[in-house]
């Protein structure tokens, strides 16, 4: 069967093998057939050999670790034939740390925990994988042509689901939430925001392209001026650039008791001049709260099923920049300007 590979740590090493071994019946009981495979800033890392490891043994990686397939046979009876399923990404460290050992690998403590596609586990990107019931999602049938949008829903399901959790330290009325960052993780977070009827804005740099016709489809506002230049006082953040300066100027733009939530992740390296005692003043003063999230659990993939199901199937759709058959993965896997999300198409 055909699967796309990388050889971890050596750049552009991807291509797709035509003669992948079917998957190993001990990666999990439900066989799955791909229909298809999302793609994000992490493939492109572990393309450019930054990121990445093989399964032990194994010298190449099966890549992929957003999934979208249809249940072929499940002994257990979890799932029939013919449902619609994605792969929860991260499966427990093998010690395990007190939160795996809770079913919170997202929260692992000791960064052994494995990951399809990414780390020591093949990833989604072949024409059949497996995995264990408890970590196959079910997805709504209506969602066949967006599901692949699951993983990262799920990612900013957590999210959403920290901000209430550390928002209910006190009395917490929240109104105004800012989303900086229009890329597939801003605008859904953007979406959750809004099926939670806040007020949204979303400030992205791009001018031209879909995200600002996007957001105004959520009923949010759309923002190209600087965090310092925008007239809005948040009661929540969610940071998903990852630039220096926007990470910084977002912790002082919070209202009081506001909450920022870090989702972008910056590459580092780069310095800039800054006032920490009086970011600590105002983190102090207003009682704010800056935390860092990453991916999500179950709990958090079965919020995000719910999400995608109740959002319109058209706004998800057109998130869904390209799509490409498999055959065409070098030009899937090439970013291009004015991408939003890119699918790698199985089914064909
Ligand atoms: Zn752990």
């Amino acid at each position: 069967m055909r699967a796309v590979t990388v050889e971890p740590g050596v750049a552009n090493s991807l291509s797709l093998i035509q003669d992948q071994p079917e998957p190993a019946p001990e990666e999990g009981a439900v066989l799955v057939e791909a229909l298809s495979v999302g793609i994000c800033g992490t493939d492109h890392e572990i393309i450019a050999g930054l990121y990445g490891e093989a399964p032990p043994g194994a010298d190449r990686l099966v890549i992929g670790h957003e999934s979208l397939g249809r249940v072929l046979e499940d002994p257990t009876g979890t799932l029939q034939p013919g449902d619609l399923v994605a792969g929860i990404v991260r499966h427990p460290d093998p010690v395990p740390c007190s939160n795996c050992a809770a079913g919170e690998w997202d929260m692992c403590r000791n960064g052994l925990f494995t990951e399809h596609g990414i780390k020591a586990l093949a990833g989604f990107a072949r024409d059949r994988w497996r995995i264990q019931p408890h970590f196959a999602v079910k997805l709504d049938p209506a969602l066949s042509s967006v599901g692949v949008l699951l993983e990262p829903t799920s990612v900013v399901a957590k999210a959403w689901d920290h901000i209430e959790r550390i928002g209910h330290r006190a009395e917490w009325q929240p109104q105004t939430v800012l989303v900086t960052g229009a890329g597939p993780i801003g605008l859904l977070a953007a979406l959750l925001a809004t099926q939670r009827g806040f007020t949204v804005h979303v400030l992205d740099r791009t001018t031209g392209g879909p995200k600002a016709e996007l957001v105004a489809a959520l009923g949010a506002t759309y923002h190209t001026v600087s965090v310092n230049d925008l007239q809005v006082e948040p009661d929540v953040v969610v940071e998903c650039t990852g630039a220096p300066t926007v990470v910084l100027d977002v912790m002082c733009k919070a209202a009081p008791t506001g909450i920022v939530c870090l989702a972008g992740v910056s590459s580092g390296g780069r310095r800039i001049n800054f006032d920490a005692g009086a970011l600590n003043r105002e983190l102090v003063l207003e009682n704010n709260v800056v935390f860092g999230s990453v991916n999500a659990n179950r709990r958090h993939w079965d919020l995000a099923a719910q999400a995608l199901a109740q959002a319109d199937q058209n706004w998800l759709s057109s998130l869904i920049t390209r799509r490409m058959p498999v055959e065409r993965y070098a030009e899937a896997y090439t970013a291009g300007p004015d991408d939003i999300k890119v699918v790698l198409d199985f089914a064909s």
